[in-house]
């Protein structure tokens, strides 16, 4: 997944999103609440009153007491705001405790790092984070283009969201039916009004993806269309030769417009899906080609890759999902004594009583911190500019990166001392 400028708040979310999918309910009692940016909050106030009223006739009498409990929390969560954050609020209450018959109702709230643009109310076992998930892939966008002989669609593809950009409709006449001289005169305008048509498209479409291309946001083009028209579309000398470089897929469609669209990205499923990958495995394939030649352009380890980024020698960071070690620090409140360590979080507990006294001073005015260290690194990486790229465990590549060197590496901008 490449992130961009935002990818520490990206990381961020992508970590509550993974504790929020483990809650599970005991009944239909965890609550999720999407709201718009810019949605008025009174109206959710009351749709959750109205929800709170029919909740009164659930069967089961501990759900009706948690989704009861869950609806007063989002409700009295709610009065905190004046009014919806800029980018919307997603709200999630419910009970917590794995012991059944204890209560622990907890309220997650997350305003998101992107504008919500789902509104959504739902009780259930599980809590919805469909829409947030959906977020985390919204940075990278694909081009899309439908051609055929009269009408062409160019629109763009972010997560799951298509957005159409342009609809274009030639005048290119149709079949003659008149036949010898004249014929053959038409069927010559008809040609040279398809070529104008086509060059028509690609100006758009080269208007509508460059800029992306500049962002490094473009993954790839997808062109379909129901006949020949689109290969000689693609074969020809039409779009941006950058852009010609990035068609990923020409596939058959029988639609066209926006629901051209839809049909176009239900048919290139499997090539999206593999983009990703590749894109992982090229990564990763290079980091071992750096390690094999011994180039000195590679690190890693969390002290080597932490301190590369101190150095500004990072030009890409490597975290795979896998990678959840913590940092951990003691300090002593009397003599300033500190201790810092990175470890697995089960092995905090241990750290707390090692250190319940100041091995200098004897004080046991001790305070402690725990931090993720995935997310310190990915914002160290960001204020250096360092590109972030989370390694799925979803490839050999991937998998084989996580067990062999921990699962954190870097691609570095020049060789470094260690
Ligand atoms: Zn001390």
């Amino acid at each position: 997944m490449l992130m961009s400028h935002t990818s520490a708040e990206m990381y961020e979310l992508k970590k509550k999103v993974e504790e929020l999918k483990k809650i599970r309910g005991r009944g239909t009692e965890l609550v999720s609440l999407y709201i718009p940016a810019g949605y008025d909050l009174n109206k959710i106030m009351q749709q959750l009153r109205e929800e709170y009223g029919t909740a009164q006739n659930i069967k089961s009498k501990t759900t009706r007491k948690n989704v009861l409990g869950a609806l007063e929390r989002a409700m009295q969560h709610l009065k905190l705001y004046k009014q919806t954050p800029p980018t919307g609020l997603a709200l999630f209450v419910g009970n917590v405790s794995e012991q059944e018959g204890v209560t622990d109702i907890r309220v997650f709230a997350i305003v998101p790092p992107e504008p919500l643009n789902v509104r959504l109310y739902r009780c259930d076992q599980t809590f919805v984070t469909e829409p947030l998930e959906e977020m985390l892939r919204v940075k990278e966008a694909y081009g899309l283009i439908t051609v055929e002989k009269n009408e062409a669609t160019i629109g763009v593809l972010r997560g799951k969201r298509i957005d159409v950009i342009d609809d274009l409709t030639s005048n290119v006449p149709g079949k003659t039916r008149a036949g010898g001289q004249s014929a053959r005169r038409y069927e010559r305008i008809r040609e040279q009004e398809t070529h104008e048509f086509m060059k028509r498209i690609a100006q758009h479409a080269n208007e509508a993806f460059l800029p992306l291309l500049e962002k490094g946001e473009l993954k790839g083009i997808i062109i379909g269309g129901p006949g020949p028209t689109k290969d000689e579309f693609v074969e020809g000398d039409y779009l941006h030769h950058e852009l010609k470089k990035r068609i990923i897929g020409v596939v058959d469609i029988s639609y066209h417009g926006e629901y051209g669209l839809k049909e176009l990205v239900e048919k290139a499923s499997d090539i999206l899906a593999e983009q990703e990958v590749i894109k992982e495995k090229k990564l990763i394939k290079e980091f071992f080609k750096h390690l094999v030649k011994d180039t000195g352009l590679i690190t890693y380890g969390e002290k080597e890759v932490r301190n590369a980024l101190q150095l500004g020698a990072v030009d890409t960071l490597l975290i795979s999902e896998g990678y959840d070690l913590v940092r951990v620090k003691a300090k002593c409140n009397n003599c300033g004594w500190e201790e810092l360590k990175t470890m697995h979080e089960n092995e905090y507990e241990v750290f707390k009583r090692q250190f319940k006294t100041c091995p200098k001073c004897r004080s046991q005015n001790i305070s402690f911190e725990k931090w993720d260290v995935a997310e310190e690194l990915i914002k160290m990486a960001e204020e250096s500019g360092s590109n972030v790229e989370i390694i799925s465990l979803d490839t050999e590549e991937g998998q084989q990166f996580y067990k062999a060197f921990g699962g954190l590496g870097a691609l570095l901008r020049y060789k470094i001392h260690q």
